[in-house]
């Protein structure tokens, strides 16, 4: 925690008040401070203060009581702002935004304001959308950036010749090693599954490469119409439920028919769907009869859908 102090100090300001809790010369009350880094220890002392002052006996009447050759020595303590104390209310912590705005502190301002910025890469919203299912996505996100230990990558890993490692094949269908474009959907078991869904994610016409589901998916990914929302929920749904049967498969001896993966699959979307509004439309009430839906999912008239 005390290694973030850096990274935090530029953001927790103190909103003066009666000055008595504040420290002159290590707190951010202005934007010069905190004061310390012009100051030293020397001069500090020097001046009759000591390392711990408050703000309110540095102060008085607007008035800095620091000698005049601090700002004849350090200019910028010119552009201090005057303080008025005001001794109706304590001094209290507050989260300043990079654009310099108060606000409530929260950790999600926190961590906006902290974390490292990239551009957003194409294929965000095609995870990160507010209907997904939060696990779904972790996984998707490990595919598209071809981070998931996949037989292929872990035998690269066998500098030692191994032989157990040659060993290793598709828990699903047996035929060679694994692999990312193998199990998302190339595989035989993995094909049965998507040819299964297919169709639900108005994607009939996507073969099981995942390329071509990938390319189809980057064209819909920022699209809120409720098919393109539910082409990308069982698309998710898809990859997580495989690679978690792909799983099982190696550390149990317990086995699921693709067509059982194909259901679990439809009804854990069918029940996402149950938790959204859907916008009324012909599209819209087409979508709730493919998926044996009542008709109380639909709100107020929208022409969208
Ligand atoms: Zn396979």
């Amino acid at each position: 925690m005390l290694g973030l102090r850096q990274l935090l100090r530029d953001y927790i300001w103190i909103n003066v008040g009666n000055g008595m809790r504040t420290f002159a010369w290590f707190d951010k009350w202005d934007d010069i401070c905190p004061i310390a880094r012009m100051i030293t220890p020397r001069m500090i002392a020097n001046a009759g203060f000591s390392m711990t002052s408050k703000l309110a006996e540095v102060c008085e009447h607007g008035e800095w009581l620091w000698p005049d050759v601090w700002t004849e020595r350090y200019p910028t303590l010119a552009q201090l702002q005057s303080v008025i104390l005001d001794q109706t209310r304590q001094d209290r912590l507050e989260w300043k935004t990079s654009s310099g705005q108060s606000v409530e502190f929260n950790t999600a301002t926190a961590w906006d304001a902290i974390r490292f910025r990239q551009n957003e890469v194409p294929w965000a919203k095609l995870l990160w959308f507010p209907q997904a299912i939060p696990r779904h996505s972790f996984l998707m996100w490990l595919l598209v950036q071809k981070k998931l230990k996949t037989q292929d990558i872990i035998s690269r890993w066998n500098s030692s010749g191994n032989a157990n490692f040659n060993l290793m094949c598709c828990s699903l269908c047996s035929s060679c090693p694994d692999s990312d474009d193998h199990l998302f959907f190339e595989c035989s078991y993995s094909k049965e599954v998507w040819n299964g869904v297919k169709g639900k994610a108005g994607m009939a016409d996507i073969s099981e490469e995942w390329n071509s589901i990938f390319q189809y998916l980057l064209g819909i990914s920022a699209s809120d119409i409720a098919k393109h929302v539910i082409t990308k929920i069982v698309v998710s749904a898809s990859a997580y439920f495989v690679w978690e049967e792909r799983n099982r498969r190696l550390y149990s001896s317990k086995k699921r028919k693709s067509s059982i993966l194909v259901e679990v699959i439809l009804s854990t979307v069918r029940l996402k769907l149950h938790s959204m509004r859907l916008k009324k439309s012909s599209s819209t009430v087409q979508v709730l009869q493919e998926w044996a839906l009542p008709r109380g999912l639909l709100v107020a008239d929208d022409d969208r859908g």
